[in-house]
């Protein structure tokens, strides 16, 4: 499989330790060749919550999209995500951004991501890990869209 972007968000409790301890498991399951900066940034959608941190790391996995997924939604459920509501506040939440020159369209896994261009707080953390990612159907540049997106001095450790 060629490299991967996920996509890393947290809003409740200890934010930064919750993701460094995703970044930690994700070493777990693959090679993780880059972390980019700690974003803040405003809830987009859904309800009235906390403020996110989001930021994103490249891996390199050996394998089917789907195995990377699944292993994705393993490390959200021991790090003590409720799935309550759509778009609702979350300990960690891991979306698989991008795939370098892959699109998949199955029922459980949508790649590139399907709202990923739309939102700053996921291709801002995209570009830090692959400057000049392409998107792999129309082969275009992604470019940060405007969004309310704050750079902080923490580090994914
Ligand atoms: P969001 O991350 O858009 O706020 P959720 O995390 O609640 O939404 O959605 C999780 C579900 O989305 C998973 O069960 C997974 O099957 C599906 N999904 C589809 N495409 C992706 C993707 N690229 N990355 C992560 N999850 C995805
Ligand atoms: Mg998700």
């Amino acid at each position: 499989m060629p490299r991967a972007v996920v996509g890393i968000g947290a809003n409740l409790g200890d934010r930064l330790a919750a993701m460094r301890a995703a970044v930690r498991m994700i070493e777990g399951v693959a090679r993780v060749e880059a972390r980019s900066r700690v974003y803040e940034t405003a809830p987009v959608g859904g309800p009235a919550q906390p403020t996110f941190l989001n930021a994103a790391v490249l891996v390199a996995f050996d394998g089917p999209a789907l195995d990377l997924l699944d292993r994705l939604l393993s490390i959200e459920a021991t790090l003590g995500r409720v799935r309550m509501e759509r778009w609702g506040p979350r300990t960690i939440d891991l979306d698989l951004l991008w795939i370098e020159g892959v699109s998949v369209d199955d029922p459980r896994l949508v790649v590139p991501h399907p709202r990923l261009r739309e939102r700053a707080f996921a291709v801002r953390p995209l570009l830090d890990v692959v400057p000049g990612a392409l998107d792999p159907v129309s082969g275009e540049a992604y470019a940060v869209p405007p969004g309310d997106l704050r750079e902080t001095d923490g580090s994914l450790g």
